[in-house]
């Protein structure tokens, strides 16, 4: 697929995230004139899972994994490019430094559980730190992974019922093509007004089929004795990633700061530290509103980051409730990629 069609699919599919990242490389050197980069000091990337495994069959997720070998690539190469991995919450502090070195940031959403099987040898390895989000719904099984529900579906039926609203529909989805129209149609749904219901529907059309959409949290997510467990590792901090994750900017504004608050209670509770980092549900543009940034300061965060894509600058400090970050590819896990980032721009740069 050309990138015209890329572009075009990371609009409005389920594969936004994958595609939004695999362009990110590209898009960058044409963001990032040579003039530019030694404005740019440091980089947050962003990973989900880390396990091995190839991908077969139909993986609308499996640009969400990276294997533990590529972990370790990419922090190798980031070192060897001389930059320094440091926790999330010093950057700002790094930033201030008007000389100080370049940076890399490691952060991983939802509180998977091969956060700590597979990523946490690696980092370990390295000495490096890293931040993982968790969401309070799903570390206690009171949400589900929709994502999962849906390749779930896919993966097993020709064909199901689902309600948009408008009355049951049967959802045919047996050849590749159908598969992938079913999963861009129900993403497109469900990220919206009405994240709750239509992920309610899906509920429902998975259990009609024989899935367990909570059985599938409890099977990949850490419980709260495992989350607190890990956060007691020094290299790990824990972060909070809302109660529901659903996407903020189409909540109200009660709801969307009661999400941001209780998380942060939530992981306190349970780690015993206040998280002073908020990672925003999905994180992409839509999902995220300026009255999020703003509710995120005043629900005492110091720092929260999207999943928008971008290095971080001189001036990056300006808006420190919607740093962008930099996805780490399950599509995409050559060395090279990393080195691009890594290597000639922006964070290479520094003066
Ligand atoms: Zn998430």
């Amino acid at each position: 697929m050309n990138s015209k069609g890329l572009k075009y699919l990371a609009k409005d599919s389920a594969k936004w995230l994958a595609i939004s990242a695999g362009l990110e490389f590209a898009n960058m050197l044409r963001m990032l004139p040579y003039g530019q980069k030694s404005r740019h000091r440091g980089v947050i990337f962003t990973l989900h899972h880390v396990r091995e495994g190839r991908v077969c069959g139909f993986s609308p997720n499996a640009h969400l994994s990276v294997t533990p070998d590529f972990l370790d690539t990419a922090i190798k190469t980031v070192l060897d490019e001389g930059y320094e991995i440091i926790p999330l919450h010093a950057i700002k502090a790094r930033l201030q430094e008007p000389d100080g070195k370049s940076f890399a940031v490691f952060t991983l959403d939802d509180g998977y559980r091969n956060n700590a099987s597979d990523a946490l040898p690696v980092f370990t390895r390295y000495q490096a730190p890293f931040t993982v989000f968790a969401a309070r719904g799903l570390t206690r099984r009171t949400n589900t992974i929709w994502w999962e529900t849906v390749a779930a579906l896919l993966n097993t039926q020709d064909a199901f019922e689902y309600d948009f609203g408008s009355g049951p529909e049967t959802l045919h989805c047996r050849s590749l093509s159908e598969k992938t129209a079913v999963s861009e149609r129900l993403a497109r749904h469900i990220i919206g007004r009405h994240e709750n219901s239509a992920i309610a529907a899906l509920n429902i059309a998975a259990e009609k089929c024989g899935i367990d959409p909570l059985g599938i949290v409890d099977t990949l997510v850490m419980d709260e004795a495992e989350l607190s467990d890990f956060a007691r590792q020094p290299l790990v901090s824990i972060g909070a990633h809302t109660c529901s994750h659903r996407a903020l900017a189409f909540l109200d504004d009660t709801t969307a700061a009661t999400e941001m608050r209780e998380s942060a209670d939530y992981v306190e509770a349970v780690t015993g530290i206040r998280p002073c980092t908020l990672a925003y549900p999905y994180g992409f543009r839509t999902a995220v509103s300026g009255r999020d940034e703003r509710l995120a300061g005043e629900c005492g965060f110091k720092l929260a980051v999207t999943t928008q894509p971008g290095t971080l600058g001189t001036n990056a400090l300006s808006r420190p409730y919607a740093l962008p970050r930099i996805s780490l590819n399950g599509l995409y896990q050559k060395a090279r990629y990393v080195r691009a980032l890594a290597g000639g721009l922006p964070f290479g740069m520094t003066g």
